[in-house]
């Protein structure tokens, strides 16, 4: 008697492990940067397999290998993008030019082991929302390296609560599409640094700041992270099962050698107590009277080393930060010219939303400069232009896109109240908008014909109290028209049957009740049949 076979444990757990790396499996190509999300929230390894992938990996480790750039040709893409921001230019861009210099050397085996090199992590102080995320972003994508940011307060020093600093590694390994020895030449970005100071600095924050900051210290001298975490059970069991599959060994571990580290933050209390300092050594010598509209983060150029370790930084860990570089504060008139000139302003994707629907709109100077002065108020450097942006143009992104409108123009009363303009345009447009409906009932009578074979002919005065009910009741034409005739596949088909009608007329009063007009014709196609 044959037994049936128990089922196999194993492979119940590959199966149901399949199912859930289906969607983990993340394959960014090392030219496609995560935005400011990407965390270190996940762990897997993320391999893909993808021929094309694994060409523009190799594609970009020869462009490594073969880095040519010179500080000024950093510094001129960088101006295509990032307006302002001039010292932390130069000074990225020749740290830059260091380091990928010094990959390649070592790359090529060129670089003779008696030379000693120290890596030039950055640090970059500044305010939020004036461009230190997007220097770094653009200067990866310029060279191709795959780029991870996460905000350094999501570490704890164990990594049993919050993630642990390696992580951000094996993100590096997830942005490079799965590529290790592309990782190992990526770029690290960790935010808020400034707030893992630790408590006996200014800067404030628990204990445990000082163990992630030495933590972080580990990984940007050199060390080897295990490429799959030791708390993530899943990817260590994804990478038994390889093994078992008898798949190529892989290197469990990623080198930190090559990693490029920035750390950034906006040290505002640092400032502050730069500040102070400033002030009490200039007393007496006609120090500067203080102002209120004055930009504190001006002083973050003037920190020291011993500033950071009074901070509440470890001397070893801001001595392993060489290259510091305080980023400005934007004004307003910054924020029109980024709105105008920066190859990633907003106001050119706003553009290509609407060229979507076919519309385009106008914007004079002085609605640009009104959109800036909004998004200073913001508080939040660039990042206010979108807050602006979004709430200037919510509205018009919903409506326009269903109304004959095609063109519009920013002016400074849109910005100022935008929903009144918005009225005041769809009223002046209002004698277009007959023709657009008047489209859309075409379209669903065509849509009608397409699934049930019977023709509706919509009289004039049909259309008209379909647009008057649409509008009234705020629905599409087309959302409208399917609730008004769900039933009449229905009914026609019966009327058909008994008289051979197939095109039907559609007046006012199938409008304003559709089911009672059916329900006449019914009976009306019975009795025709009676009468025979
Ligand atoms: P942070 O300084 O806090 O890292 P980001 O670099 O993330 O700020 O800036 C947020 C967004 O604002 C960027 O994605 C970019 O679109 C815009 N932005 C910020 N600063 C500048 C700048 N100096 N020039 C052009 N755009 C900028």
């Amino acid at each position: 008697m044959s037994q049936k076979e128990p089922p196999n444990p194993f492979e119940e757990i590959q199966k149901q492990l399949k199912e859930l790396f289906k969607d983990s499996n993340v394959s960014i190509s090392a030219r496609e940067i995560p935005d400011d999300s990407a965390t270190s929230e996940n762990s897997s390894s993320g391999t893909t397999d993808s021929s094309s992938t694994k060409n523009e990996s190799a594609e970009t480790l020869e462009k490594i290998r073969n880095f040519h750039l010179k500080p000024k040709e950093i510094r001129d893409y960088l101006d295509r993008f990032v307006i302002r921001q001039n010292d932390a230019k130069k000074v990225l861009s020749v740290a830059i030019c260091d380091h990928y210099n010094h990959v390649r050397q070592s790359l090529s085996g060129k670089r003779t082991e008696a030379v000693q090199y120290s890596k030039q992590n950055l640090l970059l102080l500044g305010p939020t929302g004036v461009g230190k995320t997007y220097l770094m972003k653009n200067i990866a994508r310029l060279i191709g390296v795959p780029f991870v940011k996460a905000d350094a307060t999501k570490f704890s020093e164990t990594g049993y609560v919050g993630s642990d600093v390696e992580d951000l590694v094996r993100d590096l390994v997830k942005a490079a599409g799965g590529d290790i020895d592309l990782a190992e030449n990526g770029i690290i970005f960790v935010d808020e640094i400034d707030k893992i100071a630790s408590e006996a600095g200014i800067g404030g924050r628990d204990v445990s700041g000082r163990g992630v900051q030495i933590n972080l210290l580990k990984l940007m001298e050199e060390t080897e992270v295990n490429l799959y975490s030791p708390s993530d059970m899943m990817s260590q069991m994804q990478a038994v099962m390889e093994m078992q599959r008898g798949g190529k060994p892989k290197p469990k571990s990623i080198n930190t050698k090559n990693i490029l580290f920035i750390v950034s933050g906006a040290f505002d209390k640092l400032a502050e107590s730069i500040k102070k300092n400033r002030a009490n050594s200039e007393m007496g010598f006609g120090a500067a009277q203080s102002d209120d509209q004055e930009d504190l983060s001006s002083y973050l150029q003037y920190a020291q080393t011993s500033d950071f370790i009074k901070y509440g930084f470890e001397p070893e860990f801001i001595g392993r930060v060489p290259v510091r570089c305080a980023c400005t504060a934007l004004s307003a008139a910054d924020l029109a010219h980024i709105l105008t000139t920066s190859e990633g302003s907003v106001l050119h994707q706003y553009r290509d939303d609407f060229r979507g629907y076919g519309i385009n709109f106008d914007i004079t100077k002085e609605s640009i400069m009104a959109i800036a002065e909004y998004a200073s108020k913001e508080g939040t450097g660039a990042r206010g232009i979108m807050t602006v942006m979004e709430r200037l143009f919510r509205d018009y992104k919903f409506e326009l896109p269903s109304t004959a409108i095609k063109h519009f123009e920013v002016t400074k009363d849109m910005i100022s109240d935008p929903s009144k303009c918005l009225a005041e345009l769809k009223k002046a447009n209002a004698h277009l908008q007959r023709a657009v409906w008047e489209d859309d009932v075409k379209r669903y009578a065509m849509a009608f014909e397409k699934a049930n074979g019977f023709t509706l002919e919509f009289k004039p005065f049909a259309v008209d109290a379909l647009v008057d009910e649409a509008n009234d009741r705020d629905l599409t034409i087309q959302s409208l028209c399917e609730d008004k005739f769900r039933d009449f596949k229905y009914g026609l088909n019966i009327i058909h049957r008994n008289t051979g009608q197939t095109v039907f007329k559609i007046g006012k009063l199938a409008i304003e009740d559709a089911d009672k007009e059916l329900s006449k014709w019914v009976v009306r196609s019975i009795e025709q049949v009676k009468d025979r």
